[in-house]
């Protein structure tokens, strides 16, 4: 008997969380095993009612018999070719999404922190292709977050995220509050690129950047040359209501990170830009294996089949405003749990008085899922296409969870 075969006797367990997952995450103890719609459904045979969203990933819920159909479909043709070689799907779904925003140009990557690093590459290539390297640095924001790059972690300055990893990558001059529009013009230098932030922080507590100062920091970038880039991976494709939160204010970015969402379930990122801000983005500038592949593809432009149907958003708009005004309910049953509904469609978080985490775990006993988030928020993001009574039993299970925290908080 080999070392290697006793090893592996000895740690194969029944039950609970394997040793051999890297421990970076303090999992729920709960194994599911299949989803329909806005329900999970664990190995013990519970169901739970989904308001997590696998983080606002599932907009269109689980096991959408159109994206299965397509990640079938595409599966029995092809996978993977790289980006040596044009790829129809990839084609398509860029020129849908150039039609659907204010971009001209989009790059195919997979994941929402490799879309931030992108665009934070392109602010910074744009301006060396006017002949300016030396503006390089990024005005951003606490409390955001764009991914767990060693970038876009120095880009948001979460100390916890940046501890033990060394120097933090520079070029990103921080401003404490998303709003504050006269510290970010205080913050434009000559070194200065451009401007990103989330126009509604989500990890960071469902903090809604208002309308003046999206429309001040546009202004701001106009009159700087600056660009304005936009992390759409959380509050876009049709979260808010709106296909993209910027449209909120009634002006564009010049670059937009996405991700999260548009690939259903299927990682799937991507960074957008108009023409001028892209024009620094020539071959050899950028890549990714995997980036676009036919398969990738295929399930994002079912998701973008779905979510552009007639009277979709207006839907996701809909069933925002019903589900605000039933949270505004509850927290008038519970003023001693709820202090603030937050949020915009179906982006929404509730700020609460006893630690988030006990409102979460409570919902979990309760079989509802919910995200923490910064700020002491629970997230509540509902698959975008949920049905009005499954939206009218969750709202029931968060009061029943909201009266044993009540009870356990006295
Ligand atoms: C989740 C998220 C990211 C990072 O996406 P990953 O796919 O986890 O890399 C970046 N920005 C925002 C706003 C996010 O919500």
């Amino acid at each position: 008997m080999t070392a290697t075969s006793a090893k592996k006797t000895s740690s194969a367990k029944t039950s609970g969380p394997s040793p051999a997952v890297m421990g970076t995450y303090a999992r729920q103890d709960v194994v599911f095993e299949r989803g329909e719609g806005s329900w999970l459904i664990s190995t013990t045979g519970d169901r739970y009612l989904d308001l997590a969203s696998g983080i606002a990933v599932n907009a269109l819920g689980h096991a959408h018999p159109k994206l299965v159909a397509a990640l079938t479909e595409q599966a029995g043709k092809l996978w993977h070719t790289s980006n040596l070689y044009r790829v129809k799907e990839q084609e398509k779904l860029a020129e849908r999404l150039c039609a659907l925003t204010f971009a001209d140009k989009v790059f195919m990557c997979n994941s929402g922190a490799e879309a931030c690093e992108g665009a934070i590459k392109l602010a910074r290539r744009y301006h060396f292709a006017n002949g300016n390297p030396e503006r390089w640095r990024l005005i951003t924001f606490k409390s955001a977050f764009h991914g767990r790059t060693l970038a876009t972690l120095a880009s948001a300055g979460n100390d916890k995220y940046l501890e033990g990893f060394g120097e933090r990558a520079p070029g990103f001059d921080l401003i404490d509050q998303i709003g504050d529009l006269a510290a970010v013009e205080k913050a434009i230098g000559p070194e200065t690129a451009g401007i990103m932030l989330e126009p509604i922080q989500a990890e960071g507590g469902i903090r809604v950047g208002s309308t003046e100062f999206l429309r001040g920091l546009r202004a701001l970038c106009d009159q700087h040359g600056l660009l304005l880039v936009f992390d759409e991976v959380q509050c876009g494709m049709g979260r808010t209501g709106k296909m993209w939160a910027y449209e909120r204010a009634g002006i564009t970015p010049d670059v937009m990170a996405i991700a999260k969402a548009i690939g259903g379930g299927f990682p799937v990122g991507a960074f957008l830009a108009t023409e001028e801000a892209a024009k620094g983005m020539v071959p050899g500038t950028h890549g990714s294996t995997f980036g676009g592949n036919p398969l990738a593809m295929a399930v994002a432009n079912a998701v973008l089949d779905a979510m552009t149907e007639p009277g979709f958003l207006d839907g996701v708009a809909a069933k925002g405003l019903r589900f605000k005004q039933l949270l505004a309910g509850l927290k008038d049953e519970h003023p001693d749990v709820i202090e603030e509904v937050r949020g915009e469609g179906l982006l929404t978080g509730l700020r609460v008085k006893p630690p988030a985490a006990d409102v979460v775990k409570a919902c979990m006993g309760e079989k509802l899922l919910t995200v923490g988030a910064g700020d002491n928020v629970v997230r509540l993001m509902p698959p975008l296409n949920i049905s009005d009574e499954d939206l009218g039993e969750a709202v029931a299970r968060l009061s029943r969870a909201l009266k044993v925290v009540a009870k356990t908080a006295v």
